[in-house]
């Protein structure tokens, strides 16, 4: 998509700080942390939100999450522990309109969120 700030991230129009890439999925460290880490994994097909999850199209979902687990062991938070956050519309926090999941880490994190 033209104008989603995430596809311009992913094709480097944008720049961004690289922390893992396949074929199918990008991400990179969150601008404005909220813990010590805290990366975006998108698709790199645009998606727009959550609400646009099919049975045709959410395999990507499982992919990412298999991709948070290789990150959590490779930068050594598995064992800690860590958390997937999916923000979708208005009223769930969305502000980004392309499907991404934050993954947090590094800190002892707080439940409920806010
Ligand atoms: P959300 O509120 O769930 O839509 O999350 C959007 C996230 O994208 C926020 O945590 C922002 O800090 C992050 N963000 C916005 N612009 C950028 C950017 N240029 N590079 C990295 N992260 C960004
Ligand atoms: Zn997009």
């Amino acid at each position: 998509m033209s104008d989603c700030l995430f596809c311009k991230i992913i094709n480097g129009e944008i720049p961004s700080t690289k922390v893992y890439e396949d074929d199918n999925v990008y991400a990179f460290n969150d601008i404005d942390p909220q813990a010590p880490f805290h990366i975006i994994i998108v698709p790199k097909d645009h998606i727009a939100s959550g609400n646009d999850l099919t049975d045709e199209n959410s395999a990507i979902v499982g992919h990412i999450f298999s991709a948070a687990a290789k990150i959590a062991k490779e930068k050594g938070f598995a064992e800690n522990g860590w958390r997937i956050v999916n923000n979708c519309g208005k009223d769930g926090g969305q502000t980004v309109g392309h499907l991404h999941f934050h993954l947090l880490a590094g800190r002892n994190l707080q439940w409920p969120p806010g």
